[in-house]
């Protein structure tokens, strides 16, 4: 097989920027995906989505759904 299907070019730098950065709509905690948060025990690089459900703002206890994505 010659594989000729180049289209992608995909480097890492588009997935760098892919990350988000999301804030409790509550008391404006900053959760940065790229950042995670180490001390919850979430690594840097979680997605959003793979942040557990029951997760909790740590400032002010609400849950996922208070936070909003922020644009930078
Ligand atoms: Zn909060």
């Amino acid at each position: 097989m010659n594989g000729s299907t180049s289209t992608s070019t995909g480097r890492a730098a588009a997935a760098a920027s892919a990350f988000r950065t999301l804030m409790c709509a509550l008391c404006g905690f900053v959760y940065d995906e790229s950042e995670g948060l180490p001390d919850e025990g979430i690594a840097p690089g979680t997605r959003w989505a793979d942040v557990p459900d029951d997760w909790a703002c740590p400032d002010c206890g609400a849950g996922k759904a208070e936070f909003d994505v922020v644009d930078l």
